[in-house]
């Protein structure tokens, strides 16, 4: 972990004022935590892919009003034993939700590079926000539950704010909470699409959090790759702050 001086170097070049981070799979390990959760109420994780594309479907019915939160995840669930040929009442599908949200708060965690990262982050002094495509409140819960919310001065859900990455709006009303414009703030996710360039075409400094490592091809220009939040202050210090002095 780059720690140490370089802080400052953030501060005189003033073109870097503030920092967004995405949540999950970026902070928490989410996907691990689903995955068990989803294999504690089927049986295995094989569906895995049936239940991100289902869940995303009903996230994207959620944002356009189609659906209520308190309702969204019954109706998924029953979506999904659906698409695997099995009808469930609402009863058992509430009760095979809750299992699932049972066994998925207790795998909640956070990677190893977090806690240090935020801490490096906070002691630049930049102010920090926290933008998820999160669907609801959960959200809010389980950043406070893993000992995050200290570190942000803005959290802003998807399902609470109406828009979801990579719309520009959410990334704004995030800049706007922060007092700081857009071209000076840094965006940081795991989702290329919906973080990095996201966040670039809204005219932020979008980073993918690239955790599976290299990946063929060449990456989108104005995009800025790190495998891990240790390489974030470096990338922070020496790159971005830079490139615009
Ligand atoms: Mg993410």
């Amino acid at each position: 972990m780059t720690t140490a001086s370089p802080t400052f170097t953030l501060k005189r070049t003033g073109e870097i004022r503030a920092i967004s981070l995405d949540v999950d799979d970026t902070l928490v390990d989410y996907s691990t935590s689903s995955r068990a959760a989803l294999a504690s109420m089927v049986g295995n994780a094989d569906a895995w892919t049936l239940w991100q594309r289902i869940t995303d479907d009903h996230c994207t019915r959620l944002l356009a009003g189609e659906l209520q939160y308190e309702t969204m995840r019954n109706i998924r669930t029953r979506a999904f034993f659906a698409a695997l040929g099995e009808d469930l009442d609402q009863a058992e599908a509430t009760r095979r939700e809750m299992r699932r949200q049972e066994v998925l708060a207790d795998g909640w965690s956070l990677f190893p590079d977090v806690v240090p990262c935020l801490e490096w982050l906070r002691a630049t002094g930049l102010p920090i926000a926290a933008v998820s495509n999160a669907s609801g409140r959960h959200q809010r819960v389980k950043i406070a539950a893993l000992g995050l919310a200290e570190y942000f001065d803005t959290v802003l859900i998807a399902g609470e704010v109406g828009a979801a990455k990579p719309d520009r709006m959410i990334f704004d009303t995030a800049c706007s909470d922060l007092g700081v414009p857009l071209t000076e703030t840094v965006h940081v996710g795991d989702r290329l699409h919906a973080d990095a360039i996201g966040a670039r075409d809204a005219g932020m400094r979008g980073v993918w959090l690239n955790r599976q490592g290299p990946r063929e091809g060449t990456m989108p220009a104005g995009i800025s790759t790190i495998s891990t939040l240790a390489e974030l202050p470096e990338l922070l210090v020496c790159e971005l702050s830079t490139a615009h002095a």
